[in-house]
């Protein structure tokens, strides 16, 4: 499988809750690699957009509310199959049926206050890197 590029989000409940570390560190188990990360507060306009696909659905306004109640720590990762693997690492949506050991499992609240984001498919991961980190931003981070 070739090397991908994936994004991700540690959500505001995640950062409070101190597990930034835990979080990374089950990512990097994984095989993936952090290869650019910041903290940011959202704004209400940066979340209603980064969520617009969901604008029709009844939880957009508290799911909203919720990725700007703190700071998020967004992140690209890479490696093979990217993608996929986060997404697997991250465990289902809802926490109740999320696999043992996945991020959401040992992390997260309830099927809102779910501890990750991550891209759901290539093309999606390339719109999401591009929504915070510009060209520069990366290839200056190049190892
Ligand atoms: P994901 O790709 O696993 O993050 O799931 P989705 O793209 O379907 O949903 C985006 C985010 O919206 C989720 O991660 C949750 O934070 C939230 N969300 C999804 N479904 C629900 C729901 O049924 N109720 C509530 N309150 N929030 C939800």
């Amino acid at each position: 499988m070739a090397i991908e590029r994936t994004f991700s989000i540690i959500k505001p409940d995640a950062v409070a809750a101190n597990h930034i570390g835990g979080i990374t560190a089950k990512l990097e188990a994984a095989g993936l690699r952090v290869i650019a990360s910041k903290m940011v507060r959202l704004t209400e306009a940066q979340a209603q957009a980064f969520y617009a696909v969901h604008a029709a659905r009844p939880f957009y306004a508290g799911l909203v509310k919720f990725m700007t109640e703190g700071p998020v720590v967004v992140q690209v990762l890479e490696g093979e199959g990217a993608v996929l693997k986060n997404r697997e690492v991250m465990g289902a949506t809802n926490p109740e049926k999320a696999a043992e050991g996945t991020i959401r499992k040992t992390y997260a609240t309830d099927i809102e206050r779910n501890a990750v984001h991550g891209s759901d498919a290539p093309e999606t991961a390339k719109e999401e890197i591009a929504f915070f980190f510009s060209t520069a931003d990366l290839a200056s981070l190049a190892r």
